[in-house]
C-alpha cells in the first residue's frame, strides 16, 4: 500500500463547496486502499486578512512571535473544516496542527525552517486507517512558540512530509493545471509545462512564480521528492518536477516576476580596496540577503554601489548600512521601490549562445530600459521599471515561445 501526501493551497478550500471538492479527491484515493496525508492551507484569502487585522491594531508592526499565533488560526479553520467534510462523507479522518503533526522549527518567527518532524502520531494515526489533515505552515520551537515558515510555506510542510514519511508521491493541487512557461494568469499564450527540472523550478519559484514555494523545492530535490503540481478543479495529468527531463526544443523553461524587490544605491563611495566588503558585511551582520549587485566605475576617487533586497527589507538595510557609516564613507544613500526584476529561466541556455541577446532584443523592441543585470548558469535577470514588468514578460515570452 503506498503513501500518498497531497496538498491543497487557500483558494482550492476557499468555500464549502470547495472543501467538499476536495474531500472527494482525498477519499477517492483512500478508497482504493492508499494512506493519505493531506496539508491544507488558510482558506482563501484568510492569511492576507489576519495581517490586516494585525496592522489595525499596531500599523507600525505586531511583534513576529505574536503574528505567528495568530496566522496559525488560519490554517486551524481548514484542517477543521476539511476533516468535518470527510467525517460527513463517511470516512475515518483526524485533523492535526503542525505541533501535533511534530514539526519542530526554529525560532526565526515569521520564516522558520523545519529542524525534524516527529512522526510518531502521524505514524499512530495511519496505523488507526486514518486520513490524516495537517495544518500546513506552521510547527513549534524549542521553546513552545508557535512559528510559520513564511508565505506559501504550505508547500514546505508537504515536501517535508513526503520527505520523512517516505511517501510514494507529493502532489500539490492548486488553481491553475501545473507550471507554465510564465504566469497563465497574466500570459495569455503561457504553454503548459508536462515537467522541469528541479534545478529549473528552484529558480523559477525563487525569482517570483509563486505556484510553488522555493524552499519546497529545495527540499525535494534534498531528498528527491517528485512533486506533481496539479488542479483542484479538473482532473487531468499536471507538470512533474524531477532531477532529469527530456530537452525541448525551446532554450528557456519560463519567464518569472517578481515585484517584490527594491534598489538601494550607496553614492559616493571611496573607490578603496575592501569597501564592498564592508558594506555587505554590514548587511550581512543583520542576516539581509541581497540579490542582484551593480558597482559603477570609479572616477574622482569614488565609485557607486547599487543592490537589490527583498522589498520588506529594504529599509532594514538602509539602517544596517547608516549604522555601519563610522567604517564607510559616502555621500548619499537612494533606496527606489518601484523596480521588478524578470528573469527567464532554462538549463538549454548553458549550452546554447544568443539567449541574453534575444531576451535583450525584446525589451528592445519594447523601449524598455535595463538598470541590472545578473545571470548564472541557467537564469538571466533584468531590473526595470515595475510599471513595464507585465509589458516586459510578455515581450520576452512572446521572443522565445512564439
Ligand atoms: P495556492 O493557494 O494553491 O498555493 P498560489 O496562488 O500560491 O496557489 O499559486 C498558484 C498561482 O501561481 C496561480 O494562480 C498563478 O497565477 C501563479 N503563477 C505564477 N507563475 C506561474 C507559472 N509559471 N505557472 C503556473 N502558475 C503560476
Ligand atoms: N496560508 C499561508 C499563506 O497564505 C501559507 C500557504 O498558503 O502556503 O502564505
Ligand atoms: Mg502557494
Amino acid at each position: 500500500m503506498a503513501l500518498i501526501v497531497k496538498k491543497f493551497g487557500g483558494s482550492s478550500v476557499a468555500n464549502a463547496e470547495r472543501v467538499f471538492n476536495v474531500a472527494n479527491i482525498i477519499t477517492k484515493d483512500y478508497a482504493k486502499g492508499n494512506d493519505v496525508i493531506v496539508v491544507v492551507s488558510a482558506q482563501g484569502d484568510t492569511t492576507d486578512d489576519l495581517i490586516e487585522k494585525a496592522k489595525e491594531i499596531n500599523p507600525n508592526g505586531c511583534s513576529k512571535r505574536e503574528m505567528d499565533v495568530l496566522l496559525n488560526a488560519g490554517e486551524q479553520i481548514s484542517i477543521a473544516l476539511l476533516a468535518m467534510a470527510i467525517e460527513k462523507l463517511g470516512y475515518p479522518v483526524i485533523s492535526l496542527l503542525g505541533w501535533q503533526a511534530g514539526f519542530n522549527t526554529d525560532s526565526h518567527h515569521g520564516i522558520a525552517r523545519i529542524k525534524n518532524i516527529n512522526t510518531e502520531r502521524m505514524k499512530a494515526e495511519l496505523d488507526k486507517k486514518k486520513i490524516i489533515i495537517v495544518a500546513g505552515f506552521q510547527g513549534i520551537s524549542k521553546y513552545d512558540n508557535l512559528t510559520t515558515l513564511g508565505r506559501g510555506g504550505s508547500d514546505t510542510s508537504a515536501v517535508a512530509i513526503a520527505a520523512t514519511m517516505n511517501a510514494q508521491k507529493c502532489q500539490i493541487y492548486t488553481d491553475v493545471d501545473g507550471v507554465y512557461t510564465a504566469d497563465p494568469r497574466k500570459v495569455k499564450s503561457a504553454q503548459k509545462l508536462d515537467e522541469i527540472t528541479y534545478d529549473e523550478m528552484l529558480e523559477l519559484a525563487t525569482l517570483g512564480a509563486q505556484v510553488l514555494n522555493n524552499r519546497s523545492v529545495e527540499m525535494a530535490k534534498k531528498h528527491n521528492v517528485e512533486l506533481e503540481v496539479l488542479s483542484s478543479l479538473e482532473e487531468k495529468p499536471g507538470t512533474i518536477v524531477k532531477e532529469k527531463v527530456k530537452m525541448e526544443k525551446t532554450l528557456i523553461r519560463g519567464v518569472a516576476k517578481d515585484t517584490d524587490v527594491a534598489a538601494i544605491s550607496v553614492i559616493g563611495l571611496n573607490n578603496n580596496p575592501g569597501i564592498a566588503f564592508k558594506l555587505f558585511n554590514a548587511l550581512a551582520q543583520k542576516n539581509i540577503s541581497i540579490d542582484m549587485i551593480l558597482q559603477s566605475v570609479g572616477r574622482d576617487g569614488t565609485k557607486d554601489i547599487t543592490f537589490t533586497v527583498n522589498r520588506p527589507f529594504a529599509n532594514e538595510a538602509i539602517e544596517a548600512i547608516k549604522l555601519f557609516s563610522d567604517n564607510l564613507e559616502f555621500s548619499d544613500i537612494k533606496c527606489d521601490s518601484d523596480v521588478a526584476k524578470v528573469s527567464i529561466v532554462g538549463a538549454g541556455m548553458e549550452s546554447h549562445p544568443g539567449v541574453a541577446a534575444k531576451m535583450f532584443e525584446a525589451l528592445f523592441d519594447s523601449n524598455i530600459n535595463l538598470r541590472m543585470i545578473s545571470t548564472s548558469e541557467i537564469k538571466i535577470s533584468v531590473l526595470i521599471d515595475e510599471n513595464y514588468a507585465d509589458k516586459a514578460v510578455t515581450a520576452i515570452h512572446d521572443a522565445f515561445f512564439n
